[in-house]
């Protein structure tokens, strides 16, 4: 594919990102420096949509034209009834971040756990598999990633979750897909000290800003052999990866998942590797901003 792709009617490329609310969003920042890294001549735009007209605004995609879209919170579930075609894993997963239009035909896809093990992989653990893994938190980034994960061919995955059934099931959803259980917060203790983790992530919003001294999990529990990893990026060190640094872990913080998540829509919408070094730095620049 040549420098001569474009939108509808030869136009530059139409993209933006779905959500309620929207102001906050990074992904402006970083698509527009993606694709001015790429050289493509193309829009991303914020885009404030309503839950009541998330319908609407799909059907908008194909009629305006939009090559392809991000959906965040809080429609990446219920954007799945309006898509054409879903993708297999994002089905399994039960949400939808990216869509693309491939002439008036919508696919939702899920690039958040793919994502983020693309930035594991890269940043901090090159080969997961055998690895034993205890993920803190049961919500929607933790089912993409622990999905994501499970294609890994880990050794074992824990899922500790403050709402225990949600965990269970989950652990029961995917039981075929690895060796996944469930683990109450109270039982975090016993399990660290008597079984090897290898990678501890934080999936829960515990140490987000503006509450950013609180831990998820005691951080006596850590040991200085596990890498400890956290989906927050603002702070991008939050309280748990300063204590799990300061014994000697191996940290990894969430901007890499944001970065890759974005990485994989552009590398759908366009065919094109996604220049990830200009993305990462348009994030950092405008979280600096
Ligand atoms: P979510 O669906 O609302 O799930 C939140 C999870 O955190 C649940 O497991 C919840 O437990 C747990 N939790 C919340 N407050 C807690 C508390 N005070 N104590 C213990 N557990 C608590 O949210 P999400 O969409 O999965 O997002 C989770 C985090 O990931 C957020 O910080 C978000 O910013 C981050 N994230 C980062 C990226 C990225 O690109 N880096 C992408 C997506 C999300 P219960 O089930 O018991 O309520």
């Amino acid at each position: 594919m040549g420098n001569e792709l474009k939108g509808n009617g030869g136009l530059p490329l139409l993209f933006g990102v779905m959500g309620d609310p929207i102001s906050q969003t990074k992904s402006p920042a970083m698509h527009s420096a993606a694709l001015e890294a790429a050289g493509l001549a193309g829009t991303y735009v914020p885009l404030h949509v309503k839950p009541e007209r998330l319908g609407d605004a799909i059907k908008g995609i194909t009629a305006l034209g939009y090559r392809g879209v991000n959906v965040t919170v809080p429609h990446k579930v219920d954007v799945m009834k309006y898509v054409d075609v879903i993708d297999e894993a994002a089905k399994q997963i039960g949400a939808v971040n990216t869509i693309v239009n491939e002439d008036g035909v919508l696919t939702g896809y899920n690039t958040d756990g793919i994502g983020y093990i693309r930035s594991l992989k890269e940043e901090a653990v090159a080969d997961l598999s055998g690895k034993h893994v205890l993920v803190i938190g049961c919500g929607g980034a933790a089912r993409g990633i622990v999905y994501a994960l499970l294609q890994e061919k880990p050794g074992s995955v824990v899922v500790a979750n403050r709402t225990i059934g949600k965990a269970q099931e989950l652990a029961d959803e995917w039981s075929h897909l690895g060796d996944i259980s469930a683990c109450k917060m109270e039982e975090l203790a016993n399990l660290l000290q008597e079984s090897h983790i290898d990678i501890v992530i934080n999936t829960t919003s515990v140490g987000m800003y503006p509450r950013t001294g609180e831990l998820p999990i005691p951080a006596e529990l850590l040991a200085p052999h596990m890498v400890v990893s956290d989906l927050i990026y603002n702070p991008l060190k939050t309280e748990l990866l300063l204590r799990a640094e300061s014994i000697g872990c191996r940290i990894h913080n969430g901007l890499g998942m944001f970065v890759y998540q974005g990485a994989y829509a552009f590398e759908y919408w366009t065919g094109r590797p996604a220049p990830v070094e200009a993305m990462r730095a348009a994030v950092l620049s405008s979280l600096q901003a």
